[in-house]
This record gives structure tokens, sequence and C-alpha cells, in this order.
């Protein structure tokens, strides 16, 4: 993409009301807008970088078997009173609205129910099982605190599966191999380092649950971490009993700020219980299907990224998840022969597949300069009057800082 023809801008300051670092960055290098507290829209370049995230989850669902589809935003009143989750004594962050009729509906925060009602129509028996469903969706949350930038958004992408299972051991492989791909998600994604399997609350259905927690100052979770094991345990099951259950003593835990980037939870017959959802088994008698669900928000990721891995200057995005592979800067001469082998230069780039975002703009290089280093795209390639007198170009890792002269053709 050619620099001149992106229609965004970046900006030296932030809305002032913007507390939050990784907003702050992604909304000077133009990533995303701010509409409100919690609601932001992502412009192109946010998009690229998101969809990249998205890309690396929708693979690795897919290879634990996942089938991939969409549920619906709109969600029906009859179906949430099931479950008791309608009643806002129980679920305080819904938004709700009404149709024409007065009829009330509300905005998916999390699928539960809708898929759980959905599945009775295709799991009959024993064979049908496991089942493994996900999304990629607009999850609407009345979130009371949403001052973490694209952390907290009260409009926000997640994305959820859910396994259907006939007992608690097929579950428990399914639950297995989940944990296996969010390891390697967060390892692609560049903050598996930083990122620790915590045992959090497992509500009525299991002892606990498993929560994918990123060390950062930003985060709103405290947890402790076991660095040896690397485990960690959420702040709020700390007791003895869970130091007990996983053989560690409290000496040995450090207490560290983190951000939940996924987690995962055992449903047990909770939700199939409630909406009938059985099947056969082999002798023919029907049995209550037993359940898991598995989150990860997508935005909330990337504004983890964008926290971990950035500088005084702006972005540093690790290889997976930036919007370009390569920053081209052009620094114009008068006779326009820096222009004709830049312009030469991107067109042998992007045929090859790599994805080059071309600054062609008529701006000074200090401007370009700063502007690349604010977005933040993993290498910089410049090519200037004096790096053509030899034929090279000057290479820049955005991460190291690492400089070299390179032969064009070389390149
Ligand atoms: P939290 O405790 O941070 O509110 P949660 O326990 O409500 O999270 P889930 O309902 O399990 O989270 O949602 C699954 C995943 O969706 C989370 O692990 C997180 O990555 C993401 N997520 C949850 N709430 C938000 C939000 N308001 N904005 C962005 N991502 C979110
Ligand atoms: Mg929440």
């Amino acid at each position: 993409m050619k620099q001149s023809h992106l229609f965004t801008r970046t900006r030296r300051e932030a809305p002032k009301d913007e507390v939050s670092k990784n907003a702050d960055l992604l909304i000077r290098a133009g990533y995303i807008s701010k509409d409100m507290a919690g609601v932001y829209s992502f412009l192109p370049l946010g998009l690229r970088t998101l969809n990249k995230i998205v890309g690396v989850i929708r693979e690795e669902m897919n290879s634990i078997g996942g089938q991939e589809l969409q549920l619906t935003a709109l969600q029906d009143k009859k179906v949430w009173e099931t479950t008791g989750r309608w009643d806002d004594r129980n679920v305080d962050i819904w938004f709700k609205t009404h149709l024409k009729n007065d009829t009330e509906l509300g905005l998916g925060f999390t699928h539960e129910e809708p898929l759980t009602v959905l599945m009775r129509e295709h799991i009959r028996s024993f064979r049908d099982l496991p089942v493994l469903a996900y999304q990629f969706q607009t999850k609407f949350r009345n979130e009371a605190r949403a001052k973490s930038g694209i952390l907290r958004g009260r409009e926000f992408l997640m994305k959820d599966l859910y396994s259907f299972s006939t007992d608690d051991a097929e579950h428990m492989n399914v639950y297995e191999s989940a944990k296996q791909a969010y390891r390697r998600i967060f390892d692609r994604l560049g903050i598996g380092g930083e990122t620790y399997v915590t045992f959090a609350s497992g509500g009525s259905f299991a002892k606990y649950s498993h929560e994918f927690q990123t060390l950062s100052e930003a985060g709103e979770d405290v947890i402790y971490v076991h660095e040896g094991k690397r485990i960690a345990v959420n702040k709020e099951v700390l007791n003895d009993e869970v130091l007990a259950d996983l053989g560690i003593a409290r000496a040995d835990l450090q207490e560290k700020k983190a951000i939940e980037v996924g987690n995962i939870f055992s449903l047990g017959t909770r939700f199939s219980d409630a909406f009938g959802l059985t099947y056969k088994d082999a002798e023919g008698t029907s049995k209550s299907v037993v359940m898991g669900s598995y989150g990860i928000g997508p935005s909330r990721v990337m504004g983890t990224i964008a926290e971990m891995w950035s500088d005084e200057k702006g972005l540093k995005w690790p290889d997976a998840v930036a919007p370009f592979a390569v920053h081209l800067i052009a620094l114009f001469d008068k006779e326009g022969k820096v222009k004709a082998a830049a312009d030469e230069l991107y067109e042998r780039l992007t045929t090859k597949g790599v994805e080059v975002l071309y600054d062609d703009r008529d701006s000074g290089a200090g401007e370009k300069f700063s502007d690349s280093d604010l977005i933040g795209i993993p290498q910089r390639i410049v090519m200037s009057e004096k790096t053509l007198a030899q034929d090279s170009v000057e290479t820049k890792d955005r991460a190291t800082g690492k400089v070299e002269m390179m032969k064009v053709e070389s390149l």
C-alpha cells in the first residue's frame, strides 16, 4: 500500500481523556479511533493487525477440530430467562433494548445459551460428539469501568469456542487440546513468554478454570506467579487449599499485575440440562451433553501486544501481527531518481508477496522516520540519494534498532 493513499494520519496527541498507553499509541499511529469510552473503531492499519490476530487464532481453533460459525448479536429474552441470566441481578453488564412492539431483546455478551439451543437440532447420538464450534463476534458489555483502551471495550471482538462432549473424560481431552492451542496462539502472537496459565475460579462444575494471564502493568488482575512451574494463581482464589492442590508454597509466588487474554472453562451439564440438550449413548440411553467454553479477546490481545511491544517512540509489532512486514521509506531527490528506484523496488517486493507500506509522500525525512517509529512495522527500508549512489538501501529493525546497508539486488 502506498502511504499517500492511506487516509489515516498520525497525530502528536491522543484525545485528552485517553489514559491508557495502548489506546494512546494506537490512536496516535492511526490504528484505531475513539468514539466513546470503551468504544473504538478500527481503521485500515488497525484492522489489518486485528485480522492477523484473528487469522492465527482461527488456524489454531481449526487445528483442534473447531468449526467456525456466526451466531446472532440480538438475543431472545426467553432463552436467557431459562438459565436465570436475563435478570440484571445475576448479569450486570447487559445492554438491553426493545422491539417496536415492546418485546425486550438483549445484545449478546456471550453465547452459551443460544448455541446450546441450536445444538439440540444437530446432536442426537454419541457418534455426533465431540463437537467444537466457534465464532469471532462483536460482544456488547456494559462494563462499569472502561479506562483501559481496547483492553476493556464496551463493544469488542471475542473468539468464543464451545465444546460438546459425551462425558467428563472426553471433555477433558478437548479441554487439554484447547489449552495447548491457546499456548501456541500466544506464542505465535509474541506474548507467550509473559503469559501464564493461571488457576482461577471454576464455577459450580469444576474446581478451577484456567485463565491465560499476560504480565503487564496495565493489567487489571492480580496473579501470583510460580516462575519455576510457569503457572500462576489468580488472587481471587489464592488460599491454602489451592496451594496444596498445585503442590506449591506461598513463599515461591510473586505478586504481579496481569491482563486476562483468554480463559477456558468447564461448564459441566449446566446449560445442556437447562435446555434439554441430550444424546443417546451406545445402549440407547439418553444422557446430558458435557460442555466447555473457551474465550479470547482478539482486540484485548492487540492492546496487550501494544502495551508490551512499544517504546517512547511508538509501536514495535511482532512479525505475526504487524499490518505490513516492510516499511519502505523513500527520501526523494529533485531529479526523481529515488522515486523511480523506490517505485520499482515497491513493485518487485509486492510482486514477491511481501506486504509493504511504501512512504511515497512528499514529506521530509524527520516526519517520515517519526511516523515510521510510531506505526511500528518490523522492517524499515530507506532509499535515498545517498544509498542509491551505492546501489543500496538502509535497513533498520524496529525491535532491535539494528541498522545495515544492503545491496538492492540482494534485498
Ligand atoms: P474480565 O474479567 O477481564 O472482565 P471476563 O472474565 O469477563 O473478563 P470472559 O467473559 O470469559 O471474560 O471473556 C472471554 C475473553 O474475552 C476474555 O478472556 C478477554 O480476553 C475478552 N474480554 C472480556 N471482556 C472484554 C472486554 N470488555 N473488552 C475486550 N475483551 C474482553
Ligand atoms: Mg468481564
